[in-house]
């Protein structure tokens, strides 16, 4: 027997009789069995998104509570993870071509609908939209370890320093570089690096809590962002993230050997400057963690500026 694919979607439509139209012409395709849940308004559209698990969504430009094309970007704010297909009543390519600018995947208008081609249109809108999330999460991707890349830890940072600062909350900056990590390159290889790389990055990600952002920052270099955390607790943290890497053997070829990484903390203050400044404070902090021996934690202070100059 020949597997019939299942998929739900929202029908976002406020007029009864286009959504039975629509339901109708899905019926007649034999090759997918469609779930289709019925919502009349935006409103209605988040309600249902929060307890249901959906494959796509049909969008109606006009709704109750949003009309036109502005009707898609309200749509893609409540789920940026969906696939939009505009169906609307007004057959014009302007329309379409803004529809996938505010971000839908696909537009028909609803005098050309019939069930192969609504089909198709679903069946394509869903691929256009992995295909998208996952150039974007390439983009902002280490490739090596799977961390957040350099790039959207500034993009999150920069962010999140704005709102610390206009709120008041607390921030920190801990920055981490592994202990003679060319030496590891050097006695067991290139691949054996890479390897204590995705390592370290696994043991990172472990530890910290959800709303942490863990990223590669360089090459042997990663770089956490802590929100809302007082310094006791980025400390702890700091320290735990320490020992997690020194407890941890590597094993490789049949060998097994410890590593370390030194930790340099920043936290949000007066004396930042920026959130760049910031990580440079972090950055002082770490150089003073090498400069005292290695494998071990050390908070910025202000008076380090003579001693300890940034790498
Ligand atoms: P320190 O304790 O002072 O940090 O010494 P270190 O040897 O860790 O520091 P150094 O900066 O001299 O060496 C970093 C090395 O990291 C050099 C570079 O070849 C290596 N490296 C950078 N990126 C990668 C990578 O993606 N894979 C591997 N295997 N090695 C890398
Ligand atoms: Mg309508
Ligand atoms: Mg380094
Ligand atoms: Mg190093």
């Amino acid at each position: 027997m020949k597997d019939v694919k299942s998929l739900t979607i929202l029908v976002v439509e406020d007029n009864p009789g286009d959504f039975d139209l629509i339901s109708e012409y899905l019926s007649d395709v034999s090759w997918v069995s469609y779930d289709l849940i019925p919502c009349a308004s935006l409103q209605q559209a988040k309600e249902k998104l929060l307890v249901n698990t959906l494959d796509a969504v049909l969008l109606d430009l006009s709704l109750p509570d949003s009309t036109g094309i502005g009707t898609v970007s309200n749509m893609r704010s409540l789920s940026d993870r969906l696939p939009i297909i505009v169906l609307t009543g007004i057959d014009n390519d302007e329309v379409g071509e803004q529809s996938i600018q505010q971000g839908a995947q696909e537009y028909l208008a609803k005098n050309e609908l019939n069930g192969r081609l609504l089909s198709r249109v679903i069946k394509y809108a869903i691929k256009r939209k992995q295909m998208d999330l996952k150039l974007e999460k390439l983009a902002i991707t280490d490739p090596l370890t799977e961390l957040y890349n350099r790039r959207y830890f500034f993009e999150r940072g920069w962010n999140e320093y704005v709102r610390a600062r206009r709120y008041e909350h607390a921030l920190a900056v801990v920055m981490m570089d592994i202990d003679y990590f060319k030496k590891v390159n050097d006695v067991y290889g290139h691949i054996c690096g890479d390897k204590v790389l995705v390592n370290v990055a696994n043991l990172l990600k472990k530890t910290v809590r959800g709303i942490d952002l863990v990223s590669r920052f360089g090459g042997e270099e990663f770089i956490v962002l802590i929100p809302e955390t007082e310094l006791k607790g980025v400390q702890l943290l700091a320290e735990r993230m320490r020992l997690e890497v020194a407890d941890t053997p590597i094993e490789h070829n049949g060998k097994s050997f410890h590593i370390s990484i030194s930790i340099g903390i920043a936290m949000i203050d007066a004396n930042n400057g920026d959130f760049e400044g910031m990580i440079n404070q972090a950055d002082i902090a770490l150089y003073k963690a090498k400069d005292k021996g290695r494998n071990r934690v050390e908070l910025y202070d202000s008076g380090l500026h003579d001693d300890y100059l940034p790498r």
